[in-house]
């Protein structure tokens, strides 16, 4: 398959043609942002540790029947995915009270929901990703009634597989962000990546950080804890 044309640049990814319609090449970089774009900065081989963590763990959601874009990985940063539309909700998953929530509600962190929660943002920069509800995505057509019935099972369904697989490595999995898609012919995928820049892991035992939130807090120790993410994923 050969890398055609760039189609899009993302804060965190660049995505090409192939020589097929139902296929791109998706390129990780080491940018990273935070606070919608205000926060720059590089961390230093991110890409290639998103790159392989994302395939490693939509390899393991394919094993559990989650239908995902992950097709081959190509090079350290590059992997072949099936070409989707990307529904424009962020599809946000809680297991544990953190980041907006935390902020929105006057919550601490830390503390444990019920159950998992699923939520979903417009995603739209220019305003900030406001949260909104499934019946907002849906009277608007971002997405049918169908369609987010079945993105809600399947993120709850990721939700389980995830946090099973990480709590083995000593990992908690405190939230995490999806992004699903359409392929040519209308089947809805799970799509984009799966790495410490979109979900939150706290070591089971410290607590301690092992994600995006030692960049976007300046806690230190940024490269250091993707290293140590993926060296946990790694393991069998
Ligand atoms: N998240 C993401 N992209 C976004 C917003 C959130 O990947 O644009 C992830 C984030 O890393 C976290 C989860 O979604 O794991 C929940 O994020 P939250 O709503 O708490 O927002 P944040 O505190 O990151 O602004």
């Amino acid at each position: 398959m050969t890398k055609g044309q760039q189609q899009y640049e993302g804060k965190a990814k660049r995505v090409y043609a192939t020589d097929s319609p139902d296929y791109y090449i998706v390129e990780y970089k080491d940018d990273a942002t935070a606070f919608n774009g205000e926060k720059r900065g590089t961390i230093l081989g991110k890409g290639v540790i998103n790159n392989q963590m994302s395939n490693r763990l939509f390899a393991l959601l394919a094993a559990h029947g989650v239908a995902n874009h992950f097709v081959e990985e190509l090079s350290e940063r590059e992997t072949l995915v099936r070409a989707v539309t990307i529904v424009p909700i962020e599809v946000v998953v809680r297991n544990l009270v953190a980041g907006s929530m935390a902020k929105r509600l006057g919550l601490e962190e830390g503390l444990e929901l019920k159950r998992p929660l699923v939520e979903f943002y417009y995603k739209e920069d220019s305003l900030g990703d406001p949260l909104i509800t499934a019946e907002t995505a849906e009277v608007l057509g971002w997405a049918t009634a169908d369609e987010l019935q079945k993105i809600q099972e399947l993120a709850l369904q990721v939700d389980a597989v995830l946090r099973e697989f990480l709590k083995e490595r000593g990992v908690i999995l405190v939230d995490f962000k999806l992004e699903f898609g359409r392929t040519r012919d209308g089947e809805l995928i799970l799509a984009d990546e799966i790495s410490p820049d979109t979900c939150r892991f706290w070591d089971a035992a410290t607590r301690e950080k092992l994600d995006k939130d030692r960049f976007r807090r300046d806690l230190g120790g940024v490269e250091e804890a993707y290293h140590e993410m993926m060296t946990r994923i790694s393991e069998v």
